[in-house]
């Protein structure tokens, strides 16, 4: 075969996170990398889609989800965030927030429409922009406090602006979205009459006093936001894949019509767990944030005692280090070294850049469990800096 594919997707390298875990696993390293959990997560809500499985639930379900999922999805952000949904137009339950910014994505823009993304961003964003034929316009963030200015916003807002990505809280950074920053970009999204699709699947893993902000709840976007949520995250079951759309009847409409044709439906068995898990109580939740805490704050002490300097984190599976400082200067090459020489797995922050901006700084995942932090401590100790 001679003809060339779309080189959208055939330029681009394979995912850094794939390409860190495989490593790991060739290498014996201790992951760090990409971010998931080694707890196996709530039990009451594997045995449910167990449940399901054996006892009902395996046909197609609704292309907009289950019934009660969608019901469970309106009720848990009425409760969380103050939101009010209306489950039969407003929330679609799709295959992860991967399918979610997808469908959002591919049905929103059209061919010449400009993009705003803000970067260091998840790396689905940009290829999916491209495809559908949108002018990606970047906003560049930088550490240690990863906030964009008005003047940043300005520069790439126009009436050629279709929509605008916020990731909130934002991966890799570990930052929160100050809420004075969603009223300014509310701001220009009416300015310009620009749709905002609003990433939040770390919604439920913030710190310390921090308390998660929907953009939909802020003035002037309730009908011009699309909100993203993930089971994954909310339950610590990344491989799940189930996640939720939110929007105002207008958007979702269009956004379902992309949604019928990524993927259909998502699994009910895992639906009908799901739903019972976004009704647990505020007791869950605050375990689940107090024991990412606990695994943040034990992680940055130990790198800090080792000389690493660490960037705060307020929410995510992620906290970031300063390479500079080491004398380094080139993000993926460390990571290289980490995994190779010491047998530690981790992300360079410049995989979040559409050019490198950025090349000092690097991502660990926190959320493991005490000796595998302290397993990945033990191996940096040996790093020669
Ligand atoms: N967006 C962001 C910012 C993420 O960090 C992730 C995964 N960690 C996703 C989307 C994808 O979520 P899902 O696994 O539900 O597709
Ligand atoms: N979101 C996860 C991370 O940032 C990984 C997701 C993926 O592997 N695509 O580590």
């Amino acid at each position: 075969m001679t003809k060339p594919f779309d080189p959208t997707f055939s330029a681009l390298p394979t995912t850094i996170f794939e390409v860190m875990s495989s490593l790991a696993r060739e290498l014996d390293a201790v992951n760090l990398g990409q971010g998931f959990p080694d707890d196996p997560g709530p039990e009451d809500v594997r045995a449910k889609a167990a449940d399901a499985v054996l006892n009902g639930y395996n046909q197609y379900p609704s292309m907009m989800g289950l019934p009660e999922t969608r019901e469970a999805v309106a009720r848990h952000y009425a409760h969380h965030q103050g939101l009010n949904l209306d489950a039969p137009s407003e929330v679609m339950v799709v295959s992860g927030a991967t399918e979610a910014l997808a469908a959002c994505i591919l049905s929103l823009v059209a061919p010449g429409d400009e993009v705003v993304l803000i970067q260091p961003m998840y790396d689905a964003y940009l290829p999916l922009v491209q495809r559908a034929g949108g002018v990606a316009k970047f906003v560049t963030l930088r550490p240690p406090h990863w906030r964009f200015s008005e003047e940043d916003l300005a520069a790439v807002f126009s009436d050629r602006t279709k929509l605008v990505v916020l990731n909130n809280p934002l991966n890799p950074t570990g930052s929160v979205c100050p809420r004075e920053d969603l009223e300014l970009l509310a701001r220009y999204c009416v300015r310009h009459d620009v749709i905002a699709v609003c990433d939040e699947v770390w919604e439920h893993v913030v710190f310390d006093n921090h308390t998660h902000v929907p953009l939909l709840g802020i003035e002037g976007m309730r009908d011009r936001c699309v909100k993203i949520g993930s089971a994954g995250k909310i339950f610590s079951l990344t491989g799940w894949k189930v996640g939720f759309v939110m929007a105002a009847p207008r958007l979702m409409k269009v956004i379902a019509k992309a949604h019928q044709f990524l993927t259909f439906t998502t699994p009910p068995n895992l639906q009908v767990a799901v739903a019972h898990g976004l009704m647990k109580d505020d007791e869950y939740f605050r375990q689940m944030r107090q024991g990412f805490q606990a695994g943040r704050d034990h992680l940055c002490a130990g790198l800090r005692q080792l000389g690493f300097p660490v960037i705060p984190a307020q929410g995510t599976y992620f906290v970031n280090i300063d390479i500079a400082p080491l004398g380094e200067s080139d993000d993926a090459a460390f990571c290289q070294r980490l995994v190779r020489e010491v047998g530690v797995a981790a992300i360079p922050v410049s995989a979040f850049y559409a050019e490198n901006h950025v090349r000092n700084v690097v991502r660990l995942c926190f959320a493991k469990k005490t000796s595998t932090l302290d397993a990945a401590l033990e191996r940096l100790a040996k790093l020669k800096k």
